[in-house]
């Protein structure tokens, strides 16, 4: 995928850190048994929630961030007092690989497996009995997984995606939004399931937004993307083949160029295979302050930072979560009419909205539904592990990270211990039945 450095660290190791920390810290205190109020005839007996560990826990993760969507979940599994049996992405074979050979060492074999399987091996893997379900992957996928749980009426948690929306409101900093908005949608090559998806703004604000986004991205990745060591590539031609049919959608007013060869879509010298962008001049690659320009592989193949205008909602980009570097805009006449898109379709993984003004974002907030929220920012809610991450509806079911993921991971068992004398307090209870009010 030529994961840039620094987005391997921010997405699969900070990230993955970022988790331990806060479960090392709170555990012991999340464990806790949660005493209850009673009533009159408990008043001197133990009421409480124990955590339980559910037992057997299947972990089935994606291949765009493979490292860090496979052990976020297993911090929270083990630290609920589970076995676990791990199955990484066969897409993203180097991380495979280094799941199944170098996890082993480092967790006790009695309690964890890694299984390296394809679809055929997981469908068969899915048809045995597991405590509880963690999958992470598409909506079609998640629903194979939930159906051969309801088999063992296994529990699920689905962490899925979907089209994130992004209402920029003519109150803003335009520059601030385009760099944001840039970084959120072409981290990763735009393989992320919690990237803007498309953008909804006002005809004036896409006018200025426009030229920002142009400046954002030749700031990022320099005046040909396609050499910079900091702009990743799709991970494989299937994958590549699908991103580059959604650019026949609207116009493209930057990037919009693919070579197969190197799954590259983007702007810069390439062949054009389907944009209508501009090509821009062979300038010499931008060297990463951090590390020195690395050569495109062949191997894997590029795509350039795309951004599409008079889009309509009929267009290909507009029918699936893109999952590529494109994003596309959608011109809104009022905060109100963005709303009334939003809610239009399925409720996504993440909302974000960018305003200086507070009532904008509350009214977006209030009159929306969706897994989770970021004001003013893309994916640094993420960052946050004592918010819940997840999504509602068709993007997912159930939540984790921090708290929450040794919450999804327990079961929460009652209990109540009662002293095994003082009988004369049940007697109310037993019959015959006096007609007299229960003392509960
Ligand atoms: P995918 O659904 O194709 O695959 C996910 C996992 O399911 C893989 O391990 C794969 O081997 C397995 N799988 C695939 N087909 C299967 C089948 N028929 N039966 C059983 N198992 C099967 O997803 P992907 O392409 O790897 O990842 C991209 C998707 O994941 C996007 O939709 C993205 O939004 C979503 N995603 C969601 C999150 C989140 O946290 N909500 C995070 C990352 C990715």
């Amino acid at each position: 995928m030529r994961k840039p450095f620094f987005e391997c660290e921010f997405s699969e190791i900070l990230l993955c850190k970022n988790e331990l920390h806060e479960t090392l810290n709170n555990l012991s205190h999340w464990m806790k048994d949660e005493h209850v109020d009673k009533s009159l005839v408990t008043r001197l007996d133990l009421a409480f929630i124990r955590k339980d560990p559910y037992g057997v826990v299947l972990i089935i993760g994606p291949w765009n961030c493979p490292i860090h969507l496979l052990l976020v979940p297993l911090i929270g599994a083990i630290a609920a007092g589970n076995c676990v049996i791990i199955k990484p992405s066969e897409i993203t074979k180097n991380s495979e690989r280094l799941m199944a050979e170098g996890l082993p060492s480092y967790l006790d074999k009695d309690c964890s497996a890694v299984v390296a399987a394809g679809v055929e091996e997981t469908t068969r893997l899915l048809e045995n009995k597991f405590d509880y379900i963690f999958f992470t992957g598409s909506p079609s996928v998640g629903r194979i997984v939930m159906t051969a749980a309801a088999k063992h009426l296994t529990p699920v948690t689905l962490e899925l995606g979907g089209k994130n929306p992004c209402y920029v409101s003519d109150s803003c900093n335009v520059q601030n939004v385009a760099r944001r908005v840039a970084w959120g949608r072409f981290f990763n090559a735009g393989q992320t399931c919690v990237a803007p998806d498309y953008v909804l703004c006002s005809a004036e604000m896409q006018e200025k937004l426009l030229p920002a986004l142009r400046e954002a991205i030749t700031e990022f990745y320099g005046p040909n993307p396609r050499e910079s060591p900091d702009f990743g590539r799709i991970v494989g031609d299937r994958q590549f083949q699908r991103v580059q049919a959604l650019l026949h959608s609207g116009h493209t007013a930057i990037g919009g160029q693919t070579d197969a060869e190197e799954r590259y879509i983007g702007e810069g010298p390439g062949r054009i295979a389907g944009g209508r962008g501009e090509l821009q001049g062979g300038s010499p690659a931008r060297r990463s302050p951090r590390h020195p320009a690395r050569q495109p592989r062949l191997s894997s193949l590029p795509t350039a930072p795309t951004v599409l205008v008079e889009v309509q909602q009929n267009d290909p980009v507009m029918q699936e979560e893109i999952f590529g570097p494109i994003l596309p805009i959608l011109t809104v006449d009022s905060v109100d009419d963005a709303i009334a898109f939003i809610n239009a379709r399925e409720r996504p993984l993440v909302l974000y909205v960018f305003s200086s003004r507070k009532e904008v974002v509350n009214r977006v907030l209030e009159r929306t539904s969706s897994g989770g929220f970021c004001a003013n920012d893309t994916i640094m809610h993420m960052t946050i592990p004592s918010l819940p991450f997840g999504g509602i509806g068709q993007s997912g079911l159930g939540s984790y990270h921090g708290r929450s993921s040794f919450e999804t991971f327990s079961h929460q068992r009652s209990a109540l211990l009662r002293g095994a004398g003082r009988e004369t307090l049940n007697t109310p209870r037993y019959p015959p039945y006096a007609p007299h009010r229960l003392p509960l």
